[in-house]
């Protein structure tokens, strides 16, 4: 960060008076700017033994598989951000949503959200972000065409949660954030 969001001017690294931590403080205005991590919100729609993924038609990643998921938006709960993006992403229709898998990725500053939820009627289409949304089977998933190691790792762990048909919610380890990074 440069330039102060409320004046324009200059900003420089602080530690504000009561905070401990360095902030971007404006060297005009005295505006602090505080800095958190972003929320990734998204589903692992499921319709009978195959789970949905979309091609990204947007980059980082293009060309490649994920589950339907994006940025949390002010004024909605993370059940909600979910439901939306699987809409604009997959054209899906969701119901039974549980939350399943968060990763805290504390190297990056996001945290990532992901509910199980059933396909609703089975249909979909690509949204504009998608180039194709398609069902696999297990035997079909393109493990090396998937787009970011939160959902190889969602996956993997549902198709191994499904064989004793409980899915506990699962809580990325920090000590394995942490070797990552
Ligand atoms: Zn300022």
């Amino acid at each position: 960060m440069k330039y102060c969001s409320e004046c324009g001017h200059t900003v420089s690294q602080k530690i504000p008076k009561g905070d401990d931590r360095l902030r971007y403080v404006c060297d005009n205005c005295g505006a602090i700017h505080y800095q958190n991590p972003r929320i990734i919100v998204g589903t692992l729609p499921v319709y009978g033994d195959q789970v949905l993924l979309c091609r990204r038609a947007i980059e980082p990643r293009k060309g490649f598989w994920t589950l339907p998921a994006g940025f949390m938006e002010n004024g909605e709960t993370t059940v909600e951000g979910a439901v939306r993006e699987s809409w604009e992403e997959a054209r899906a229709r969701l119901s039974n949503e549980k939350l399943y898998r968060l990763f805290d990725l504390s190297y990056i500053d996001q945290v990532y959200m992901f509910y199980l939820a059933d396909l609703v009627d089975g249909e979909f289409s690509a949204g504009p972000e998608s180039l194709d949304v398609k069902l696999f089977n297990e035997a079909d998933i393109p493990w090396d065409e998937i787009a970011f190691g939160v959902v190889v790792d969602t996956l993997k762990e549902f198709f191994e949660d499904r064989k004793k048909g409980l899915f506990p919610v699962r809580i990325s380890n920090t000590e394995r954030t942490r070797l990552k990074r």
